[in-house]
């Protein structure tokens, strides 16, 4: 997508969808945002949250990265981008989900699965490896599976085990565990999400979703009827 495309895109929202919510806007912008979601999803150009949960402005809070990861709470002074938004979602915003997005077919998983960056420098796959890393111990579990039947899946055994490691991540927030509580279907609320047979045939993805509740999520609906569709 060229730079020129991009303007001309802006273009058309600014016409199009910017006008149909004109009003919207201009609540957002004089009252703030009040989202009620927070979702972590992969930074994948083929899985934007926003168009598979078909959400205006301002009803979600959203993180992007590699893989959809959450890291482990970690107070040693450095830079946590995926921490800030997550501590910002909570305690500023006081959100009451956050849903991890998981994706098929993720290129960060993949390379876990690979190593093909395990010994690359910082700013030649490094940062990915590194990155990666928190799921170092699932990934190990998973290709001992896998090295042992041939009928495991990898990819897709480690794309499920990586949301389970994020929701148990998101927990050593002492600010989530304080407010923390399970879905009421399962432990760690985990989800399927498969698209519509005509959709899914086109794009051969599946999404994954988890949520971790936070107290005060009454009336939930991301729940199995909602989303196995
Ligand atoms: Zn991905």
């Amino acid at each position: 997508m060229p730079f020129n495309a991009l303007l001309d895109g802006y273009r058309r929202f600014r016409r199009g969808p910017y006008q149909e919510q004109r009003a919207r806007y201009d609540a957002l912008a004089a009252l703030g945002q009040k989202p009620r979601v927070m979702v972590i999803a992969c930074c994948d150009s083929r899985v934007d949250p926003s168009i598979v949960f078909d959400a205006a402005p301002g009803q979600m809070f959203v993180l992007r990265h590699i893989a959809a990861l959450v890291p482990p709470c970690e107070p040693d002074g450095k830079h946590h981008s995926a921490s800030a938004a997550i501590e910002y979602a909570v305690t500023q915003l006081g959100i009451d989900h956050v849903v991890i997005f998981g994706h098929g077919r993720c290129g960060g998983i993949q390379a876990s699965l690979s190593g093909q960056f395990a010994h690359a420098p910082e700013c030649n796959g490094g940062f990915i490896h590194h990155w990666m890393e928190i799921i170092e111990p699932a990934r190990e579990q998973v290709a001992a599976a896998a090295a042992l039947s041939p009928d495991v899946d990898a990819q897709r055994a480690l794309e499920l085990a990586a949301i389970r490691v994020s929701i148990d991540n998101l927990r050593t927030f002492p600010f989530v565990r304080e407010r923390g509580t399970r879905g009421p279907d399962d432990p760690r609320h985990l989800l399927r999400y498969r698209r519509r047979p005509a959709a899914r045939a086109r794009s051969g993805e599946r999404q994954l979703f988890a949520c971790q509740h936070l107290r005060g999520a009454g009336g939930c609906r991301l729940n199995r009827r909602t989303l196995l569709r």
